[in-house]
C-alpha cells in the first residue's frame, strides 16, 4: 500500500554528511592509537602505504581517489576495535581484484592470516545475488557465511557495504536500485542476526532511501512536520521518567529516539496503516545498571502511565536469537500518544548496538570481557547452530576461525539458482537435485565454465551446469560417490527396474551352475522340493527367488546347497558333505549384480578394467582395452565404469605365451621358473612346432598384475625363451 501523505509537497532531503567520508588516514591513526599497540599502528600504517601505491591513479565513481574508500572502511571497523589483522585486511580488501596484487604477496608482507582475510572478501565479491525469491535470499544469505570461514570477513564486508551505500549517490539510478535491493534482501539480515544492530538500521535507511527515493522524501518529510507536533509530549514525558525514577531509587540514563524510517514504513504497509495512523514514532531507552533495577524501571514507568496490554516484552527472560536482551513495553502517554520504551542494563546496550565486534569493544576490562565473551559465545553457537564448540569460550572467540554451516554446500545453476546440498556432494547429486531426469541423463559436467569429472566435490559458490544425453543411463559407479538420498535411491530405482528382466534369466542361470557339484541340474529338482523350499522361506514364486539370486540377494551356493537337501529328503539320497566353493569375486560398482570375468581377455586385480551388463549373463567384466569391448561400443548405456575391490585374496586365472626354441627339457625349466614365483599353472598348450620354435600357452594362477609380472620376468630369464606375452583375446598374444 502506498503511504497516503503523497499530497506533502515533495522536498528534497539529505542526511547529514557523514564524518566518516572526509576521514583521511591521519584520523584512523588517532583512533587506532587508542587501542593496538604501537607495532601494530605500524603494521597497519605500512598496508595503508601498499594499498594507497596499488590505488594510485584509481578513482571512485565519485570522483574521490580510490584509497578513500578502504581507509573509510577501515575507520568503520576500527570502531569496532577490530584487531591490526583485520584492520590490514579492511586496508587491502580491493587490491586482488583491482590490482592484480597476488594472495602470496600479501601473505609475504602482511602475514598469512590478513591474506587469508583478503581472499576472503575477493571471493566474496566475486559472486552477485540476482533472484528475487524470498528462499533464495535465505540461501545466499548462508552462502555468503559459509564462505566466510572466519568471522572477521563478514565485519569487513559489511563495513564495505556500509562504506558503498553511504557513498551510493553517485551512481546510476538502476544500479543504486540493485544494490540497494541486495543490501536490504542480503546485508541487512546477515547485520541483524550478527547482532550489529547499528549496522543493520543504517542500511536498511540506506536502502530504503535508493531504492524507493519518492517515498523516502515523501516520508521524512511527513516524520519532520510531525516532530513539532510531538516534540511537547515527548519532551514532557522524559523530563517526568527522569524526575520519575531517581524517587525510586533508580540511577538510570534515558534516552527519546525517533524510530527508523524504513521500520515506520513497514509497520504502514504490513498493517495497512496511513502515517496519522503510525502513532508510536518515538520511542525511549532508559538504561540502568543491574537486571533488578530493569525490572523496578519497569513498575516505576507503569506507575506513572498506563501500559498497552499486551505490548509488554520480556526479553531478559527470552533473549532473542542473536542475544538482543531488553525490556519492551508500550505506555499510553499524555493526549493518548502511544511511546514505546526499552528498558536495559549497559552491557545489553552494548551488544544490541554492536553485536558480535562488542566483545573486541571492550578488551581493557577484564571481567566484563569476560561475561560479554560467555554471552557472545552463547549466542553465536545458537546462532551457528553448532553442535558443541571445542575448548573454552576465550579460546573459541580468540581464534573466531568458525565454521558456520559445516554439513552444507551452496552452489549455483547456470541460471544463478541456488542449490543447498550437503557438503561432500558431487555434480551428480546437483543433477537429481535439478531433477530425476537430469540426473538420470548426465553425462558430464562444466563446474565454473571448466569440464569437470561427475565425482568431483562441490564447493561453495561453485557455478554447476550439467551437461545431459537423451539415451545416457545413471551409471552404477555413481553409487560410491553421490551424497545425497535422492541421487542414490534414483540411481538404485533405475538400476532395479533395468535388472529385474535380466537378473531372472540371470539367477536361472546362476543356480544351475551352483548345483552342478551336487550332481543335479534344475531340470532334475522336482516341484515337491520346489514348493517346500518356497514355503519355508514365504515366497510365492521360483522367479522371485532367480531374481534374487540375479541381484546379488541370495547366494546361489546356499539356494542349490537347500534345493539339493529338498531333493534328497524327498529321493532318500544320503546328503553327502560338498566341498566349498570359492567366493564371489568383488568389484566395485557392481552393486550385488553376479560378476564374472570375461573370458575373452580374463582381467586380474590390478588390471585397467570396464563392465558390460549382458542380458541373462550379469555383469561381465573385461579388460578396458580388450578387443571384443572395441567391437561392443556402439551399444553405450551398458558400459559402467567398475573398479577392482582391494584385498581380494583369491587367484585369478591368465593365459600367457611364450617362445621357446626347441630345445630338451625347456618345458621343465620355463615350469620351475614359474613354480619359483609362487604360482600354480592350471594348463599347458603347446602349438605345433614351428620350425626352431615353440609356442607354449600357459594358464596361469595369480593374484594380481604385480604377481603376473613377477612370474613373467622369471619365465623371461630361462636362456631359451625368446618372447613373452600376456594373452588378452581369443588366444592371442
Ligand atoms: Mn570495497
Amino acid at each position: 500500500m502506498e503511504p497516503d501523505i503523497a499530497t506533502a509537497p515533495p522536498q528534497p532531503f539529505r542526511p547529514p554528511p557523514s564524518s566518516v567520508l572526509s576521514l583521511d588516514f591521519e584520523q584512523l591513526k588517532t583512533k587506532l592509537s587508542g587501542y593496538l599497540k604501537p607495532e601494530d599502528v605500524g603494521r597497519v600504517e605500512a598496508a595503508y602505504h601498499f594499498s594507497a601505491d596499488a590505488h594510485e591513479g584509481q578513482f571512485r565513481i565519485s570522483g574521490d581517489p580510490y584509497i578513500s574508500h578502504p581507509v573509510a572502511v577501515a575507520s568503520i571497523v576500527a570502531d569496532w576495535h577490530l584487531d591490526a589483522q583485520a584492520l590490514i585486511a579492511a586496508l587491502l580488501h580491493d587490491v586482488m581484484e583491482d590490482t592484480h596484487i597476488s594472495k602470496a604477496e600479501i601473505a609475504e608482507r602482511f602475514g598469512k592470516t590478513s591474506a587469508e582475510l583478503v581472499d576472503g572478501l575477493s571471493k566474496l565479491d566475486k559472486i552477485e545475488f540476482r533472484s528475487q525469491e524470498e528462499a533464495q535470499a535465505e540461501n545466499f544469505r548462508k552462502m555468503l557465511l559459509a564462505m566466510a570461514s572466519d568471522l572477521r570477513v563478514i565485519l569487513i564486508k559489511l563495513a564495505d557495504r556500509l562504506h558503498n551505500m553511504r557513498t551510493l549517490d553517485s551512481m546510476r539510478p538502476a544500479k543504486r536500485r540493485r544494490i540497494a535491493n541486495e543490501t536490504l534482501e542480503i546485508y541487512a539480515p546477515i547485520a541483524n542476526r550478527l547482532g550489529l544492530n547499528n549496522i543493520y538500521r543504517e542500511l536498511q535507511e540506506l536502502s530504503f532511501e535508493h531504492k524507493y527515493p519518492m517515498r523516502f522524501r515523501v516520508l521524512s518529510k511527513a516524520i519532520r512536520a510531525a516532530r513539532g507536533n510531538r516534540r511537547e509530549v515527548v519532551g514532557k514525558v522524559l523530563a517526568s521518567i527522569e524526575e520519575r525514577l531517581p524517587q525510586w531509587g533508580i540511577s538510570a540514563e534515558v534516552q527519546g529516539r525517533e524510530k527508523h524510517l524504513y521500520s515506520i514504513y513497514r509497520k504502514m504497509l504490513e498493517k495497512h496503516l496511513s502515517f496519522s495512523q503510525v502513532l508510536d514514532i518515538y520511542g525511549f531507552r532508559v538504561i540502568v545498571h543491574d537486571v533488578p533495577a530493569c525490572y523496578l524501571a519497569l513498575g516505576a514507568l507503569h506507575s506513572m502511565y498506563k501500559p498497552v496490554p499486551g505490548k509488554f516484552k520480556d526479553y531478559l527472560a527470552i533473549p532473542r536469537a542473536n542475544g538482543y536482551q531488553s525490556l519492551h513495553t508500550t505506555l499510553i502517554g499524555p493526549f493518548g500518544t502511544p511511546v514505546e520504551v526499552q528498558i536495559r542494563t549497559r552491557e545489553m546496550h552494548h551488544i544490541a548496538e554492536s553485536g558480535v565486534a562488542s566483545h573486541w569493544l571492550y578488551k581493557e576490562d577484564e571481567k566484563t570481557l569476560t561475561e560479554l565473551q560467555q554471552k557472545t559465545h552463547s549466542w553465536l553457537q545458537s546462532l551457528l547452530e553448532l553442535q558443541s564448540a571445542s575448548g573454552e569460550a576465550t579460546e573459541f572467540l580468540e581464534h573466531v576461525k568458525i565454521d558456520l554451516f559445516p554439513g552444507e554446500v551452496y552452489v549455483f545453476s547456470p541460471k544463478g539458482k541456488i542449490f543447498n546440498l550437503p557438503r561432500g556432494s558431487t555434480p551428480v547429486d546437483f543433477a537429481y537435485a535439478v531433477h530425476t531426469d537430469v540426473g538420470n541423463r548426465c553425462v558430464a559436467c562444466r563446474i565454473n565454465g571448466d569440464l569437470m569429472p561427475l565425482r568431483s566435490e562441490l564447493r561453495n559458490g561453485d557455478q554447476v551446469e550439467i551437461i545431459t544425453a537423451a539415451h545416457a543411463n545413471p551409471n552404477p559407479a555413481w553409487l560410491s560417490y553421490v551424497r545425497t538420498g535422492k541421487a542414490r535411491a534414483q540411481i538404485r530405482h533405475f538400476m532395479k527396474n533395468a535388472q529385474q528382466e535380466e537378473s531372472v534369466a540371470l539367477g536361472e542361470r546362476l543356480l544351475n551352475q551352483a548345483l552342478r557339484p551336487h550332481g543335479l541340474t534344475l531340470g532334475q529338482i522336482s516341484n515337491f522340493a520346489w514348493e517346500r523350499f518356497l514355503r519355508d522361506r514365504g515366497v510365492r514364486h521360483k522367479k522371485d527367488i532367480f531374481a534374487d539370486i540375479g541381484l546379488g540377494k541370495r547366494l546361489p551356493v546356499i539356494v542349490a546347497r537347500r534345493l539339493s537337501q529338498a531333493q534328497d529328503q524327498e529321493s532318500g539320497r544320503p546328503n553327502v558333505i560338498k566341498p566349498k566353493p570359492a567366493g564371489a569375486i568383488q568389484i566395485r560398482g557392481s552393486e550385488g549384480i553376479a560378476v564374472q570375468l570375461a573370458r575373452c581377455c580374463q582381467p586380474i586385480p590390478g588390471d585397467p578394467i570396464i563392465g558390460t551388463i549382458r542380458k541373462g549373463q550379469g555383469l561381465e567384466v573385461h579388460l578396458h582395452d580388450c578387443p571384443v569391448v572395441a567391437k561392443l561400443r556402439g551399444d553405450r548405456g551398458r558400459w559402467v565404469d567398475v573398479e577392482w575391490e582391494p584385498g581380494e585374496e583369491r587367484l585369478f586365472d591368465v593365459t600367457i605365451r611364450v617362445l621357446t626354441k626347441n630345445a630338451r627339457g625347456v618345458l621343465a625349466r620355463v615350469a620351475s621358473a614359474i613354480a619359483e614365483e609362487d604360482c600354480n599353472i592350471q594348463s599347458v598348450h603347446m602349438d605345433s612346432e614351428q620350425g626352431a620354435y615353440t609356442a607354449l600357452n600357459l594358464t596361469l594362477q595369480v593374484h594380481d598384475r604385480m604377481h603376473l609380472a613377477k612370474v613373467m620376468r622369471g619365465v623371461r630369464r630361462v636362456p631359451e625363451v625368446v618372447r613373452i606375452g600376456r594373452v588378452k583375446a581369443d588366444g592371442r598374444a
